[in-house]
Formats: C-alpha cells, structure tokens, sequence
C-alpha cells in the first residue's frame, strides 16, 4: 500500500454531497482506503474568477495499484458524479486531482506528480495543511507553503464543516426541558419506541452522562454506540472519542463502511457542541413541565417541516434553512 493526498473541489450543483459522495466512491475502491478527511472550505474560484465559488477539501488514502489507475479510477468517479469537462479550470461538479504520492514523482502525458500547482494553490493548501502539515513537498513543508500564501477568502464551509450531517434528538418538556440530575425527565413508551424507530441501524452520539443513564449502561443495541468524552477510557459495546476531530475521523470510517444516518441523542453540552453541524433534529413534545435542570439549545435557524400528535405527546421534525 502506498499513500496518497487527492484534493477535491466543487462549484456546481450540491457540491457537499457530491464531495461527501466522491469520497465515499473512494472508500469503496478495493484498492484504496481513505484515511483522514479534512473539512470542507469555501473558496474563491482560481483561473477563471468568474464562476460560482469552489468547496475544497483534501484526503489522505492508501492505495493499491499504479498511480495510473489512481488516476482512472478518480476520473471514473468524476464522470459517475457527473463531471463534464468543459474548460480547464472552469466550473464543474466534482474534480479530483492527486496531490502527491509518498515516494513518487515524475511526469509524463496524463500524470505530473506532485500535482503542478499544489504549492501555488491556497485552495489546496488550506485543507492539506489541516490534515498534513509536515508533508514535504520539494523539500520544503505544507506548512511553510501555507504560512507564505495569500488564503484571503478562504473559510470552512461551516455547516459541511463534518464529514457528514448529523441529527439531533431529543424529547422536551413545555418548557424546552429535556432532564434533570442526568436522566431523562420521564419516560412516555410512545416516545422511546419513536426512538428506538427512528435511529435503529444508525449511529448514536451521547455524552458521558447520557451513556450512564442508560439502562445497566448497555449500549443501545442495533445501533453503532458513540462516546464523547473527555475523560472516559473504554466501556464495552461503546467506542470512545476523546474531541471533535477523533469524532469526525471515527465518523468517516464507519460511515464509509456503510452509510447510516448519525443521530446526536444528548446530552446537554452534547447537543450544545454538535448543534453547528446538525442538519436535522427530531424534537418530541411532552406534556408538562418536570423542573428540568438541563434544556435543548434554541433551534436557531431551523424550520419546522413536519409534526404529528401522538397519543402522548407530539413528534416534530425541524431542519436547517
Ligand atoms: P489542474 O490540473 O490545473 O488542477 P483541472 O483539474 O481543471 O486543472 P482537469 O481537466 O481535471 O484539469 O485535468 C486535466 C488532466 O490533468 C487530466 O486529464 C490528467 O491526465 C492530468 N493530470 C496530470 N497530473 C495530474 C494529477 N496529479 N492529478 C490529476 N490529474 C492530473
Ligand atoms: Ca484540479
Ligand atoms: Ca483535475
């Protein structure tokens, strides 16, 4: 296996998902595992400025195989994804070009590696320098290239900012409680099959506390079961992420296994930190209040899209504008 950098960029059509879906077509390559993701940033357009902005990100890969197919296979992919070539450096869907291989350089007709412009590109740069800043490139690091360049207009994509759009649930009182002396305010078994319905197969993020609230402190079964936590080390049946970054890299990984929604289930600070890159929550309305001493952050930004009431309580479906 050797390793690889492919950057990515996008400026047509939902350029997050087909970025999320290039890399997941990446993933699936028998010869090619993807490593590390960095974010997605918004940045200006290079070459021709007259066309929309890019998103641009960078992936670390290894890989099996020449260089040459690499390069067949990412370009297999831009034409499944839909990419049309029109001009060069001009507006197109999907884009995948191969930064660097360890170990390899040279050119011929249709690979020149390092990548020509990989050092002159803040767009490149910028996402490289997140997820490998002491690579070298003709002997001098990314992180030299990327203290020299002008990055003006770049920002990270903030609600791409993840890998993957999360969700976010959570049962509330009329007063936007959601529990106190960490647990759950009350259990209404309508709401826990809801529950249980909405994210079987899919993958939990829970804070310390919401995990020790669970029964027996089992993970919840049919579900992959996420930690984050400071603090803890292991607990059978969960996986532990100590911060954001070891979430997203653990994200990606199982995600590119298999593609399974993500739900955020609390909780308090939980969903106060994750709630920038929540897409869609699912808010279940109890009747009542129940002294909480923990409440849902405000769903700034989202629009209600769906409820129904229920025997007990009623179901609500908000998602980001
Ligand atoms: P740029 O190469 O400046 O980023 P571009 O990505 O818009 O421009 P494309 O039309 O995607 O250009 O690619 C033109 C050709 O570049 C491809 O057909 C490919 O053969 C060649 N090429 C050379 N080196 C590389 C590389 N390292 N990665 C991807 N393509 C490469
Ligand atoms: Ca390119
Ligand atoms: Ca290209």
């Amino acid at each position: 296996m050797r390793r690889a950098y492919i950057g990515l960029g996008a400026n047509l059509g939902a350029r997050g998902e087909t970025m999320r879906a290039a890399l997941r077509r990446m993933a699936e390559l028998p010869s090619v595992s993807v490593e590390q993701v960095s974010s997605f940033y918004e940045t200006p357009p290079w070459g021709n400025t007259d066309q929309p902005p890019f998103l641009n990100a960078a992936a670390r890969i290894a890989f099996d195989g020449t260089p040459h197919e690499l390069l067949a296979d990412l370009q297999q992919i831009e034409q499944e994804l839909g990419r049309v070539r029109h001009e060069h450096w001009g507006a197109r869907t999907i884009d995948l070009d191969i930064l660097h291989i360890e170990g390899m350089t040279g050119a011929d007709d249709v690979l020149t590696l390092p990548h020509p412009y990989l050092t002159e590109r803040a767009f490149v740069l910028v996402p490289l320098h997140e997820i490998a800043p002491a690579l070298c490139i003709h002997e001098k690091s990314i992180v030299a290239y990327y203290n020299a360049i002008d990055r003006t207009g770049i920002v990270r994509a903030p609600e791409l900012f993840a890998p993957y759009p999360l969700a976010l649930i959570a049962a509330c009182d009329e007063a936007g409680g959601i529990g106190r002396n960490g647990r759950l305010l009350t259990q209404v078994p309508e709401d826990m099959a809801h529950f249980r319905r909405t994210t079987m197969g899919g993958i939990l993020v829970m804070g310390r506390r919401t995990m020790e609230s669970l029964p027996g402190w089992r993970a919840l079964d049919g579900r992959e079961n996420i930690v984050l936590s400071r603090t803890m080390e292991r607990a059978e049946g969960f996986q532990i992420v100590c911060d954001l970054a070891e979430l997203w890299q653990l994200l990606g990984r199982l995600v590119y296994e298999a593609e399974r929604p993500i739900f955020v289930i609390g909780g308090g600070e939980c969903y106060r930190l994750l709630l920038p890159y929540v897409q869609r929550a699912y808010v279940t309305r109890l009747a009542g209040t129940y002294e909480a001493d923990v409440f849902l952050p405000p769903l700034t930004d989202f629009m209600r899209t769906e409820r129904h009431s229920g025997k007990d309580c009623i179901f609500e479906i908000y998602e980001r504008v």
